[in-house]
């Protein structure tokens, strides 16, 4: 049985929908239609499947981390290795579906948004596969903490917009990029790095990351002939937890931990932990949990990890949070930090920084494991078979970490 959820105008119970100016309206109208069209077109799934595989490295392990397991005193410990994909991370299940559509829809020039610079690289190099111009949008305080990234867009014939307004990061690239797609949008595919923004984004990104997840389950069945008892993943706009969570939306036994970015603690103010601590708003074109201050004003994220580092979060990730069908929690950037050490030294897997903040959790919840005063999503239990998402690596990271 499949979820049905979002209805056909994106609401995830009271979450998602669309808040956007009037001018978008239609483009939105016929990208929902093209890409329903699509999502039903065989020789577009073999199209993308072919791609998946032969150009991004799909499908990607499911690593039995049997140090990590033994450390922690967890039962299995199975990483998602998204981090060994064709550009470092899981955004490029995401780029490689978005593109295909943008050029069935004849559409000659893509945008994207980026903060870390992730999907921005994985935007740029869909985009020189496919030949197409490409822009991306980054806020200037991330151009100079991700230099690597922005060489890297450069080199792929990108263009990178330096975002000036706000806090100059994630948030204020994604508000230009959208400003782009206002103005631009008949030749313009605006490619939206995570399952937010307005219908049909949360639920096509969720499509295309859902990737993983249908490998996971596979894999996971063969391996222990058993479903696992938890899904581990972190949340930034939350693409990679939900390509992991949907695909075992009706395995009820299976629990799902999202973990967010405590940052300096949530009691400084300075994080990025959305469901945790914020509340239902409007951000950039859909209502779910966000930072807000009691005016509505959107408040500023801080997480260490560059990809964590945004105000809001997906609404379906706000509709599993009040369903309670996932759990989140949230590690500050010290324990983070912690579960990046950890990785590298008991597996020789360097971690991205963001990954680094569900290992860090997977480390907590073993310690709380038998104080009864923790919510379920806290603990874990000893004989727990865990899938952990690794969603990308972290080259990009060690001068951060250091
Ligand atoms: C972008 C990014 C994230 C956060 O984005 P989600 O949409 O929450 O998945 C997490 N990990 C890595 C490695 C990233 O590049």
């Amino acid at each position: 049985m499949k979820n049905n959820i979002p209805d056909n105008l994106g609401h995830f119970g009271k979450f998602g929908g669309r808040f956007v100016p009037e001018t978008l309206i239609y483009a939105l109208d016929e990208l929902a239609k093209e890409y329903f069209k699509l999502k039903k077109d065989k020789a577009f799934r073999q199209e993308l499947f072919g791609y998946l595989s032969d150009y991004a490295g799909r499908p990607t392990p499911l690593y039995l981390a049997k140090n990590l397991s033994r450390y922690l005193g967890i039962k299995k410990i199975y990483l998602k290795r998204e981090d060994l994909l064709h550009t470092g991370a899981h955004k490029i299940n995401n780029t490689l579906g978005q593109v295909l559509l943008a050029v069935k829809m004849g559409k000659q020039r893509v945008i994207a948004e980026t903060g870390a610079g992730q999907h921005g690289v994985a935007t740029a190099t869909v985009a020189a596969l496919f030949g197409l111009e490409c822009d991306v949008y980054m806020g200037e305080e991330d151009i100079h903490r991700q230099s690597l990234n922005v060489l890297r867009m450069k080199l792929l014939g990108s263009r990178v917009i330096p975002v000036k307004s706000g806090t100059c990061t994630l948030k204020d690239a994604m508000t230009e990029a959208l400003r782009d797609w206002v103005t631009n949008v008949r030749h313009t595919h605006y490619i939206i790095g995570t399952v937010a923004g307005p219908h049909p984004y949360p639920e096509m990104v969720r499509d295309f990351q859902s990737v993983i997840g249908k490998e996971a389950r596979s894999q996971i069945l063969k391996k222990e002939k058993r479903l696992p008892d938890y899904l581990v993943a972190c949340v930034g706009g939350g693409s990679n937890a939900m390509g992991l969570f949907h695909p075992f939306f009706n395995d009820l036994s299976v629990q799902m931990v999202g973990v967010e970015a405590a940052g300096l603690g949530l009691l400084s103010g300075k994080h990025s932990a959305s469901l945790v601590s914020g509340t239902p708003g409007v951000l950039h074109g859909a209502k779910s949990d966000c930072l807000q201050d009691k005016f509505g004003q959107i408040k500023n994220a801080h997480s260490i990890a560059a990809g964590l580092d945004y105000p809001g979060v997906g609404p379906e990730h706000a509709y599993y949070k009040e369903i309670q069908r996932a759990t989140y929690v949230a590690v500050t950037d010290k324990e983070a930090l912690d579960g990046f050490k950890l990785l590298s030294e008991i597996e020789g897997i360097i971690p991205a920084l963001e990954s680094a903040h569900a290992i860090a959790y997977l480390k907590k919840a073993g310690k709380l494991r038998k104080n009864a005063s923790h919510s379920r999503g806290e603990r874990i239990n000893k004989n727990s078979v865990v899938i952990l998402c690794l969603s990308g690596r972290g080259d990009k990271d060690l001068h951060e970490s250091y």
